[in-house]
C-alpha cells in the first residue's frame, strides 16, 4: 500500500513539475513575443534584460528536452531490442532439439 502511495505521488509531482515547466516555457515566449518591438532606452534596458533571462530559459529547456529525448530514445531502442533477443530463443537450438545425431 505504502508502495502505491509513492508511485502515485511521483507521477503526481512529475505531473506538477511538466505542467510548470511548460507554463515557464509558454510564458517567456509570449513575454519575448509581445516585448520584441518595444521602445529601447539604452543599456539599463529592463525589457532588454527580460527578454534575454526569457531566452537563456528557452535555450535551457530546450537543452533539457533535448538531453530527455534522446534518453526516451536510448530507452526505447533496449527495451526493444530486450523484446525482440529473448534469451530462452537461443535455448530452443540445442544439437539434440535439433536431432542431430553425433556420431563418434
Ligand atoms: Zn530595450
Amino acid at each position: 500500500m505504502n508502495g502505491i502511495k509513492k508511485v502515485f505521488g511521483s507521477k503526481a509531482a512529475s505531473a506538477v513539475v511538466a505542467v510548470i515547466l511548460i507554463a515557464g516555457l509558454l510564458m517567456c515566449a509570449f513575454f519575448v513575443s509581445r516585448h520584441v518591438c518595444h521602445d529601447c532606452i539604452g543599456e539599463d534596458c529592463e525589457i532588454c534584460q527580460c527578454i534575454m533571462l526569457c531566452r537563456e530559459n528557452l535555450t535551457s529547456l530546450a537543452d533539457i528536452t533535448t538531453a530527455c529525448s534522446s534518453i526516451a530514445a536510448f530507452a526505447l531502442i533496449l527495451i526493444t531490442l530486450c523484446a525482440t533477443f529473448d534469451a530462452s530463443s537461443f535455448a530452443d537450438d540445442t544439437l539434440i532439439s535439433c536431432k542431430v545425431r553425433l556420431n563418434n
